[in-house]
């Protein structure tokens, strides 16, 4: 019964959104693992739950012209999927990726709204983006196209509607930009954007959120194997927001950080990665990876960012972007040692590299999970911001903490529940996904 229920959902999936392989492979993974929950409560297979949950409330695609510094006009397109507001008001963050279009922004969209029911905070789950590179625009054209951007977006968003925030290529610079013009637009100081900067609404610990929660998250999972990060090899791909963050808290918790990428290639440093370099190459000069091995004789650059799951070592937190660990590079992690992997990135491992390395006995920290510690500070973000005021830096980093030691519970509650105990996949899935079917069935059929 169950197989067939997910195929038949699966086919009409796939019928109704033709070419979007990324939401394709995010919604069977969760109708696979969520099929066993069907099975026992009927009355979401009778309400027709999942088949609501896979059709977003609504999704908004929009021309975004912009002026560049030749004075050439120039075009990109925009998109704001409103998945689903049963808990809560849209909240997900903003893409601005050449790579960017309908599938990847409903595949992030349909993962925001099970990592945020996990975490524990009133929010329903949406995603938008767009196709504009920032890499190697001028900060006038970065500018111009968020303000052209958020000429269309602002009548569909709002603090108590949709909320978005960054993600890649969407960082303290761009939010700043576009939360300047829905202010002018609109006339209002409110809470619309998340990750804003702290003397304007921003909150302490969300730059930092999404790495330090992804290490609270494994901290866990080490824990419930005897281990602790002492003495640890870490493999951080990426080097923007998630990765920086990931691996300024792995230096402080003892682990030893030897790899980081972007998608130009991956360096290895065997004497531990030097993260202020990192951080003024990434955040302040907008530079390559490459350029770390300039600067240090102990470290080695190849080109290829798949490369770095070549490299020998204890945990892997992919932190850079989806389907990143094939089954080629889940191979290679499993005969190098690799124990742990922690999903920073949302999606970095493609399906079958999931069930090779649960099968090789790998624990996985899915990203729904994992990387929830964004999503659940832009969340304290609204809250102080509704309250109008600040809560200093130990206190957000201490909810924080809290928030991921309660979804590591839930999903390893959830996944004993249900049969799964240990799978942390399912776990995540399961729990997210009894959050929100409740709360759709309570709230009638709409
Ligand atoms: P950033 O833009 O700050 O950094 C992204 C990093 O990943 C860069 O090093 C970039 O390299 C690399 N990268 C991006 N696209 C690709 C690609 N196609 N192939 C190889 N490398 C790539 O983004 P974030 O750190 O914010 O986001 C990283 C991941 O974490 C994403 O999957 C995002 O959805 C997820 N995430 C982020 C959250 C946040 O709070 N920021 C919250 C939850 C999840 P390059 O500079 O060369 O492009």
């Amino acid at each position: 019964m169950s197989r067939q229920y997910v195929d038949a959902i699966m086919a009409a999936v796939v019928e109704r959104n033709p070419a979007e392989e990324e939401f394709h492979q995010a919604a069977r993974e969760v109708a696979e693992c969520v099929c066993s929950v069907v099975d026992k409560r009927s009355e979401y297979a009778r309400a027709r739950i999942l088949e609501r949950m896979v059709e977003p409330e609504r999704q908004i695609m929009f021309r975004v012209p912009w002026v560049d510094d030749d004075g050439d006009v120039r075009v990109n397109r925009g998109f704001r999927v409103e998945f689903n507001s049963a808990i809560g008001p849209y909240k997900g963050g903003l893409r601005f990726h050449p790579s960017v279009y309908l599938g990847i922004i409903k595949f992030l969209g349909f993962e925001q709204v099970f990592k945020n029911a996990l975490t524990t905070t009133p929010i329903g789950g949406g995603k938008g983006g767009s196709d504009f590179d920032p890499k190697g625009k001028s900060d006038g054209e970065v500018m111009r196209f968020c303000q052209s951007f958020m000429n269309e977006l602002y009548r569909h968003i709002g603090p108590d509607t949709d909320v978005p925030a960054g993600d890649i290529g969407v960082g303290a610079r761009e939010i700043g930009y576009m939360f300047g013009q829905y202010r002018k637009i609109t006339n209002t100081f409110t809470g619309v954007l998340t990750g804003k900067g702290i003397g304007w609404g921003g909150s302490l610990v969300r730059t930092e959120a999404t790495g330090y929660g992804l290490v609270y998250f494994v901290t866990r999972m080490l824990e419930a194997a005897g281990q602790s990060w002492e003495g640890k090899r870490v493999a951080v791909s990426g080097s923007g927001n998630v990765a920086i963050y990931a691996t300024q808290k792995l230096q402080e918790l003892g682990a030893k950080v030897i790899a980081m990428s972007d998608s130009g290639g991956y360096v290895v440093d065997e004497d531990g990665i030097k993260l202020d370099t990192v951080r003024r190459i990434k955040e302040v000069e907008r530079g390559r990876i490459s350029e770390y091995a300039d600067e240090h004789q102990s470290a080695e650059f190849t080109p290829g960012h798949r490369g770095i799951w070549t490299v020998p070592c204890d945990v892997a937190l992919p932190s850079a972007t989806q389907n990143e660990i094939d089954t080629e590079q889940a191979e290679s992690l499993v005969e190098n040692g690799c124990g742990f992997i922690g999903e920073g990135a949302n999606m970095p491992t493609t399906s079958d590299a999931v069930d090779l390395l649960l099968d090789a006995g790998v624990v996985i920290g899915p990203a729904k999970a994992a990387n929830a510690g964004g999503v659940a500070t832009s969340a304290l973000e609204m809250t102080q911001n509704s309250m109008r005021l600040n809560w200093s830096f130990a206190e957000v980093d201490n909810k924080l903490r809290t928030i991921m030691n309660d979804i590591y519970d839930q999903c390893t509650a959830a996944a004993e529940e249900f049969g799964q105990a240990g799978n942390l996949v399912a776990g995540a899935n399961i729990a997210g996904f009894v959050k929100v079917a409740d709360a759709m069935l309570a709230q009638g059929v709409v």
